[in-house]
């Protein structure tokens, strides 16, 4: 350096260490790729990997986009118009809202309130991938309560986590991709300990079910929501935390600013005011999905378990669930197969639309036929 020549920077050693060893998210495959690889035009796949919205987004959305043109002006700071209707949507005060883009970026906004390096996260797998993921991003102490095998929380346990010290408490409801819900008491009995609980209801439109009355009570809870999955906006990025009155001002001051896209509030809004709609469409979901594990429990070799959300999540049994899944996406139709030691031999299907479901169900009977069952 001091004669003049430049020493060459080592980048990587200049990243924060414990970044460097750890795993990313690992994302689904966009349709196109999958489309490419199989040989199959986009339109021909049955996409139940992602609990995405069979329906798609309102018609609304597209033609209010249309009629945008403010886009070049970077979006409300303090994202009025869309906490005000979404204040109005989930009945708290539109104060204690805060947007996000995805219910994923509320989450990692949550990490980022509570968790210091060495910090214990407080984590129920089978579960979600984002929640350790973001322990590791946080470097924290990711503290891991399995559930009971019918996917319950072992309240014992979790008791025996929090009474150790833990920053911040994720848990899913309804969870994914268990389908199953927290119930009110085990959550009042979570909510008892000094501890921030973070219940993430992304599939709640479709459960029925919602904790975030309790928020305005409760100055240790915050609520998790997103437009992804009722209301279509996977890809627009829509989501929003619902936060007791005491955590809205520093929650506001490490929010990145402008991170709410006009476009997403424009989709967020149209949304809103085509409600009704988009309601009628759940009540569609819920009845497919009914449908759906009626005629997987029929099949021999798989047992699906009792779902409030938009996806089944299926034990295989008698071939490994890896070949289920390889096995229908050589036939154009993608689902979750997974096989940890909480998760042994499962496949997860969304629930799409009746076609899909008459699709899913063919293949599936193929597949049984081939090995006997
Ligand atoms: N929470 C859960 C339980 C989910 O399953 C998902 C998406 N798969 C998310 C949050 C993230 O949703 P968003 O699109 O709002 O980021």
């Amino acid at each position: 350096m001091k004669d003049g020549t430049k020493e060459r920077v080592e980048i990587k050693s200049l990243v924060r260490p414990h970044l460097l060893g750890i795993d990313g998210y690992t994302p689904v495959e966009p349709i196109e790729v999958v489309a490419r690889k199989l040989g199959l035009r986009p339109e021909d796949i049955s996409k139940l990997d992602a609990n995405e919205n069979p329906f798609g987004a309102s018609p609304e959305v597209a033609e209010r986009l249309a009629k945008y043109d403010q886009f070049h002006i970077y979006p409300d700071p303090a994202q009025g118009e869309l906490r005000e209707a979404i204040g109005a949507y989930v009945g708290v005060d539109p104060e204690q809202i805060i947007l996000g883009s995805g219910s994923d970026e509320m989450l990692d906004l949550a990490a980022r309130l509570f968790v210091s390096p060495g910090d214990a996260i407080i984590n129920f797998p089978p579960t979600f991938g984002m929640y350790d993921f973001l322990g590791s991003v946080y470097n924290a102490r990711l503290v891991e309560v399995p559930r009971n095998e019918d996917f319950t929380v072992d309240m014992s346990a979790a008791e025996r986590a929090l009474s150790d010290g833990a920053k911040l408490l994720l848990l899913a409801s309804p969870n994914n991709p268990t389908g199953n819900l927290l119930p009110r008491d085990q959550l009042l009995r979570l909510l008892e300990y000094p501890v921030a609980v973070v219940v993430d209801e992304a599939y709640a439109e479709f459960a029925d079910e919602s904790s975030v009355d309790l928020v305005s009570e409760r100055e240790n809870l915050i609520v998790v929501r997103t437009f992804s999955k009722w209301a279509g906006l996977a890809g627009v990025r829509a989501g929003y935390a619902v936060l007791p009155p005491a955590l809205v001002e520093v929650a506001w001051n490490v929010k990145i600013p402008y991170n709410q896209s006009v476009t997403s509030e424009q989709a967020i809004l149209a949304s809103l005011e085509d409600r009704e709609r988009l309601m009628e469409r759940v009540s569609l979901i819920i009845e497919e999905r009914e449908r759906l594990a009626g005629l997987l429990a029929e099949l021999p070799f798989l047992r699906p378990f009792p779902s409030t959300a938009n996806f089944i999540l299926c034990e295989v049994r008698g071939i490994p669930a890896k070949d289920v899944r390889d096995r229908l996406r050589r036939r154009g139709i993608l689902i979750r197969y997974f096989d940890s030691p909480g998760l042994r031999n499962c496949v997860r299907i969304s629930v799409g639309l009746s076609k899909d479901t008459d699709r899913v169900l063919d293949a599936l009977k193929e597949v049984g036929a081939k090995i006997g069952r």
